[in-house]
């Protein structure tokens, strides 16, 4: 039966304008699949799960989200993040996730030449992206800030950490990728092999669904309502980022997103709309998502040609298409999206 958290009814009901996964509630006969929504992460959570055990998997996945948020929630008092941050200098011992997670999101700092940067967060906050009024700061003041930003300052030796004083990470640009990972090794260690995670539009499908076939995933049209098409998966996480998520207009009239380029403290102005990388690891595709729009299209694609070991699709303020060669015959695009052209990168 398909079950609905009772604490967060609510949640469902808002949820059911925001979401778009075609299959999520279609596949499975009516006793075989469980569905749970609640609220983390600053986000709303859907978790579809199918096979008897379902409801047990669930309450699991649940309960490990809540413990993921309090590890790393930067407006959280307890959390490791808020610890390392008040560090000033002192190592300070974290959990094994955080660790794990703090390796790769430095690992990945370095991989894109600092386009993903834990340590912008000072200057996300500034600009009012952490949950305050919106602002536009002045040069002066990025400038200062800018001078404690730089990932190479953090310093780890496996569960220790050192951040110098002035210097801040979040992980806001990574852990929900992360966490859409540790929820499926959950759910397959609670004995799911066909679930669909969804965190607030990061998406994980463990397998397949029930009957055999790919899910359905929208890709978010960037420019307003709607999708631009449709991609079948299995087994894969599909991770967007776009400034179209999180923007304000200035008192200047212009649109500032929260995806900042920490060589400039500015936000990302590239000509690019949307990014959306399809790989087998949520964080790579958390981090990649981020890290490519921050670097333009031709980067990207450079990046792209280097590594190989993930697809994407990018969307240009021309309403363009780029999708690599691989995810081509996955992708049904909608006919009536956009008036630009459908480049396959080879
Ligand atoms: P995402 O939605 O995964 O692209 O992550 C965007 C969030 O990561 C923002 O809301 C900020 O909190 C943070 N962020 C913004 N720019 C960067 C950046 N260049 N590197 C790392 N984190 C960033
Ligand atoms: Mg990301």
């Amino acid at each position: 039966m398909f079950k609905i958290n009772r604490q967060k009814m609510k949640a469902v009901l808002l949820l059911a304008g925001m979401a778009f996964i075609l299959s999520a509630c279609s596949g499975a006969k009516e006793n075989e699949g469980a569905e749970w929504t609640f609220f983390a992460m600053d986000t709303y959570i859907t978790l579809n799960a199918y096979g008897k055990n379902a409801d047990a998997a669930l309450d699991m996945a649940e309960d490990r989200m809540i413990e993921l948020e309090h590890l790393w929630s930067v407006t959280d008092e307890k959390s490791e993040v808020t610890a390392m941050n008040r560090g000033n200098g002192d190592t300070v011992e974290v959990s094994d996730e955080t660790a794990d997670l703090l390796a790769f999101t430095l690992q990945m700092a370095s991989q894109t030449n600092g386009a993903l940067d834990p340590t912008i967060y000072p200057v996300v906050d500034a600009w009012g992206f952490t949950g305050q009024e919106n602002r536009i700061p002045d040069v002066h003041e990025l400038n200062r800030l800018l001078e404690n930003v730089g990932y190479s300052k953090v310093k780890q030796n496996g569960n220790e950490v050192t951040i110098p004083g002035g210097t801040k990470i979040d992980f806001g640009a990574v852990g929900k990728g992360y966490a859409g990972d540790i929820l499926a090794d959950t759910l397959t260690d609670g004995g799911i092999s066909s679930a669909l995670i969804d965190l607030g539009g990061n998406i994980q499908a463990v397998g397949s669904k029930p009957d055999g076939s790919d899910w359905k995933i929208g890709i978010r049209n960037p420019t307003g309502d709607g999708h631009i098409g449709v991609l079948s998966v299995s087994d894969r996480a599909v991770v967007t980022s776009g400034s179209y998520e999180r923007n304000f207009i200035g008192e200047d009239g212009k649109e500032y997103g929260h995806i900042l380029d920490p060589a400039t403290g500015y936000p990302v102005e590239n000509g690019l709309l949307s990014v959306t990388i399809v790989a087998k690891q949520g964080k790579l595709c958390d981090a990649l998502s981020t890290s490519l729009f921050v670097m333009g299209l031709d980067k990207a694609i450079d990046y792209w040609k280097r590594y190989r070991d993930f697809d994407m699709i990018l969307i240009t303020e021309q309403k363009d298409i780029y999708l690599t060669e691989g995810i081509r015959p996955q992708i049904e695009l909608d006919e009536t999206w956009g008036s630009g052209r459908l480049e396959v990168i080879i």
